[in-house]
């Protein structure tokens, strides 16, 4: 069994609040908002950070970018618009080691981010 949160909510094993899911990605609603909408998407493969994203995952990643609009769209906030994150490593404020996107509207976004 992995310690990884976020592969244990792609097996199902820990509950999500799920928007929506591919063969390749999920998306759940983060369990601690930072907006009024505030979305992860995770691939189903464990790739720790963006750092250690490779060439082959290049299709993976763009799945993530695609089913964050798609998320953005079911969930109403899209034309209104939103932000999308991808925090890496410490600096990033990366908290879980399985890359995520954030997707994150219903409100307005301050820029830069702190
Ligand atoms: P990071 O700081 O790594 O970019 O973002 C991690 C995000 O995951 C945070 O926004 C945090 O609220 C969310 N999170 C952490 N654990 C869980 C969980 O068990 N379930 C859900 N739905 N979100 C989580
Ligand atoms: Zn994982």
């Amino acid at each position: 069994m992995t310690d990884c949160i976020f592969c244990r909510i792609a097996e199902g094993e820990i509950s999500a609040r799920v928007i929506l899911e591919t063969e390749s990605v999920l998306a759940f609603h983060d369990l601690n908002p930072a907006a009024p909408h505030h979305a992860l998407v995770i691939p189903r493969r464990h790739i720790a950070t963006l750092d250690e994203a490779e060439p082959d995952d290049r299709s993976l990643l763009g799945d993530m970018m695609l089913a964050g609009a798609e998320v953005a769209r079911q969930l109403g906030f899209a034309k209104k618009g939103y932000r999308t994150v991808l925090n890496c490593n410490h600096n990033g404020g990366q908290s879980v080691y399985h890359i995520h996107l954030h997707v994150l509207g219903g409100r307005n976004l301050s820029w830069p981010p702190g």
